[in-house]
């Protein structure tokens, strides 16, 4: 009769637990990572360590307390000022780290507790999932593959916030991670969840790296053709998820740029328009100094594809094999 006894409730809670505590650590993880790449944002283009000096109030050089620190949460009880000066505090900072917990985070956790059910490819989803996966019997390549990918996800947000304010950067630090993220995935092909046509496996015969050398090599290919009609980040992205995915993430995150990137238009008033008092906020608020087309996708549109497509990557490859090889 679909009698639910407070019982069953409570055990079907207890097995939900470790999953939640999981998540959240996952979140709160992340969000902290994002209240880094904050200083790193800040302060790379300026010169500064990223990792000597604690974090001070960029007005009047105070340093912010550790209890003051927590992410998000931080800005929310100082009501987005500072506890010594009253300068208000950019709305920008709780939203990266918003940003970092709850979708880089956020997509981590779903990727992890699924077992890797959204990712293509043979080499997860054993047909276990939640916290099992990660506390009781770890499937390491899931954590490593999770790591790489959340890596990148971060990576273009950095790239994209750079460019937001209008720093270009530099093809030295591209290169760098592009060969990074090519050199683990020939050594650890189980890192590149791609096959170089749909079906898997291509080569049952051939050297393992050859798999991943093909799909980061027609990546890169594809990255070049379709990163034209971007921002230099998104360039410079689509060349990161061409190594790190394949072809056919660049071509589907590519399709998905102007969707996303229309309604990031409709969504943000366009910073330009708010003529501000201060020296240094007008810096930030001058969106790109003529690095960003308003209407053109851009690197933060970038964030929102990658995500998306690496939420559903299985289910996007397998539409795709109706259609393409
Ligand atoms: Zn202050």
């Amino acid at each position: 009769m679909g009698m639910v006894t407070t019982a069953a409730v409570f055990e079907q809670l207890g097995w939900l637990l470790p999953d939640l505590a999981t998540a959240g650590v996952v979140l709160v993880l992340a969000a902290n990572l994002g209240s880094f790449l904050n200083v790193v944002v800040h302060r790379l283009p300026l010169g500064e360590s990223v990792v000597y000096g604690g974090s001070h109030c960029p007005k009047c050089g105070a340093a912010i307390r550790a209890y003051d620190n927590v992410p998000v949460l931080g800005w929310l009880w100082l009501r987005g000022r500072c506890r010594d000066c009253q300068a208000p505090i950019a709305l920008r900072y709780p939203l990266v780290e918003a940003v970092c917990g709850g979708w880089v985070g956020g997509i981590a956790a779903v990727q992890l507790l699924s077992g890797g059910r959204n990712l293509p490819g043979p080499w997860y989803g054993g047909g276990r999932s939640g916290s099992d996966v990660l506390l009781l019997h770890t499937d390491w390549q899931l954590v490593a593959v999770t790591l790489m990918l959340s890596a990148i996800l971060l990576t273009l947000l950095v790239w994209s916030l750079l460019e937001w304010d209008g720093h270009r950067v530099s093809g030295r630090w591209v290169f760098a991670m592009l060969l990074a993220v090519g050199v683990a995935a020939l050594i650890a092909p189980a890192l590149q969840p791609a096959g170089v046509l749909s079906q898997y496996p291509l080569w049952p015969q051939s050297p393992r790296w050859l798999r991943p050398l093909v799909v980061s090599a027609l990546g890169l290919l594809a990255a070049v053709v379709l990163g034209r009609f971007g921002s230099s980040v998104v360039r410079q992205g689509l060349l990161l998820l061409g190594v790190a995915c394949g072809w056919r993430a660049v071509m589907v995150v590519a399709g998905l740029l102007p969707i996303v990137a229309a309604i990031r238009r409709g969504l943000i008033p366009q910073p330009l328009a708010e003529p501000e008092s201060d020296g240094t906020e007008t810096e930030a608020a001058s969106c790109g100094a003529g690095l960003l087309v308003w209407g053109h996708p851009a690197g933060v549109d970038m964030v929102v594809a990658a995500g998306l497509h690496q939420l559903a990557w299985r289910w996007i490859d397998q539409l795709l094999a109706c259609v393409m090889p």
